[in-house]
């Protein structure tokens, strides 16, 4: 079958929630123009900001980073990763392939183990919890903790946008968590011109959020990513109801394909309508032990509340221990 698009070469993907079928020409550069369309749409950059890319090494970060170093500058570009120090499970090959892919662009890594920022890798983390019976999931050490880490490294070096590889599936599960919570405010957060709650906070943007998983794992094998064969073994802690939210959405995505975009314009369009009634909001606090903003109406950041359930008394985070992987 040929590409419906160009006519001229053999389609190799079908495109599901358009029922086209597409050359990989094709479908790598509808991708890439819903992307700038959303990146448009929301002001999320513009040409004179420096971004900094959150990467996992996952799929979704290498596919932002191919996108983001077609579209912009790339000695405007930096890309941060944070290795946990998971046991049997090595991250260390998955920055080979953003370091890569960054490199020969002539773009900086900066690889931040979090031992080094913490003192402790997740896998020590995760076992001091288990022998205090402290009931914490290892997910939510490990986002915390790298939120944390992402947001300060990329504001000491003058980053002005933090980039991450939320797709449209995190996307929509996240706006049903805070729908199920009745929570108006962080879904008017979602957005991605939503409120800026403190001048810590480097704006975080997610360039992805119109694209669905299904195809970002396309695009990933279309531009020659390996996919790493082991997974998380923390996998299985990962937050219940999220994971159940994502089950059905997938069902229903399967029967009723288009349903995520729908229902995420939808909601964007509905949010976008809140969005200046937050715009006075006063300034987060800052937390007392470590200097960083936290919630309305609490003294510690979430990082320092949970280290300190663990017996870490006075934590200190040393951001500046970084590995820099510059271009050779
Ligand atoms: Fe971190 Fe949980 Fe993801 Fe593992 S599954 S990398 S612990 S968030
Ligand atoms: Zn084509
Ligand atoms: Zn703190």
């Amino acid at each position: 079958m040929k590409c419906v698009v160009c006519g001229l070469r053999d389609a190799v993907v079908m495109q599901k929630h358009t029922g086209r079928a597409l050359c990989r020409e094709c479908f790598i550069s509808d991708v890439i123009s819903r992307v700038e369309k959303e990146i448009m749409r929301f002001r999320m950059f513009s040409d004179s900001d420096r971004l900094m890319i959150a990467a996992s090494g996952g799929k979704d970060s290498y596919v932002l980073l191919d996108i983001i170093l077609r579209l912009h500058d790339p000695s405007k570009i930096g890309v941060v990763t944070i290795v946990e120090g998971i046991e049997g499970y090595n991250r260390l090959e998955d920055v080979e392939k953003v370091r890569k892919l960054a490199n020969v662009n002539g773009v900086d890594v900066l690889v931040l183990n979090l031992k080094n920022y913490v003192g402790y890798s997740l896998t020590e983390l995760v076992n001091l919890g288990f022998s205090k019976n402290v009931k914490i999931s290892p997910c939510t050490f490990c986002g915390v903790l790298r939120r944390k880490a992402i947001n300060e490294i990329a504001r000491d070096l003058g980053f002005t946008k933090v980039l991450t590889a939320h797709n449209l599936d995190d996307e929509v599960q996240t706006i049903i968590m805070n729908i199920l919570r009745g929570d108006l405010f962080r879904l008017v957060q979602i957005l991605p011109n939503g409120p800026i709650l403190s001048k810590f906070f480097v704006r975080k943007v997610k360039p992805l959020r119109k694209i669905y998983e299904e195809e970002v794992a396309i695009y990933a094998h279309l531009i020659g990513y390996e996919f790493q064969t082991t997974d998380c073994p923390y996998l299985r802690h990962f937050p219940s109801l999220r994971a159940k939210i994502r089950e059905y959405l997938y069902k229903i995505e399967k029967e009723k394909p288009g349903t995520l975009l729908n229902l995420i314009e939808r909601i964007d369009s509905l949010s976008s309508m809140y969005v200046n009634h937050y715009v006075n909001y006063p300034e987060l606090p800052r937390c007392v032990m470590c200097g960083e903003p936290t919630a309305y109406g609490r003294n510690y950041c979430m990082a320092c509340e949970l280290l300190t359930a663990l017996g870490i008394s006075n934590p200190s985070y040393n951001r500046n221990n970084y590995l820099r992987l510059a271009p050779s």
